[in-house]
């Protein structure tokens, strides 16, 4: 299926400036920051400037640039927040099944207590 973007999303906001986030990292493609509503001690979104709204759209159709940078800022995250040791969760949600609440790819870094279960019975 082809993705279409909606520019008037809430991180297509931050980027632009027009509300605040608690930057985490900032890099030539990427952003990251601290969730509004925490769900751990860390719990940080990563998103890419560009109009993507899930990972399969980004892994798909982001240049060979954007995408090196979204990975390699995601190990930078992890090591500026000292998660390695103890472990730590990436969760991207997407869709109507996947409970998306923000049409702009993101992922979730979360980390800083026992995470339980990977999913919880519905
Ligand atoms: P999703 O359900 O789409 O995977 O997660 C969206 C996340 O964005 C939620 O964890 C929610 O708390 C966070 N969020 C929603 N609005 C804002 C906002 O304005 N600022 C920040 N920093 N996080 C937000």
């Amino acid at each position: 299926m082809a993705y279409t973007y909606d520019p008037e999303n809430i991180f297509a906001k931050i980027l632009r400036g027009e509300i605040p986030n608690r930057t985490v990292m900032e890099t030539e493609h990427t952003l990251a920051f601290e969730d509004i509503y925490p769900q751990a001690p860390i719990h940080v979104l990563v998103i890419p400037k560009g109009p993507y709204v899930t990972y399969d759209h980004f892994a798909s159709d982001a240049s060979d640039a954007e995408i090196l940078d979204y990975t390699r800022t995601v190990a930078a995250i992890c090591k500026k927040l000292g998660v390695e040791g103890d472990g730590w969760r990436m969760i991207s949600n997407a869709g109507q099944n996947g409970v998306q609440e923000v049409p702009h790819l993101h992922v979730h870094i979360l980390g800083g207590r026992g995470l339980g279960r990977m999913l919880a019975k519905v």
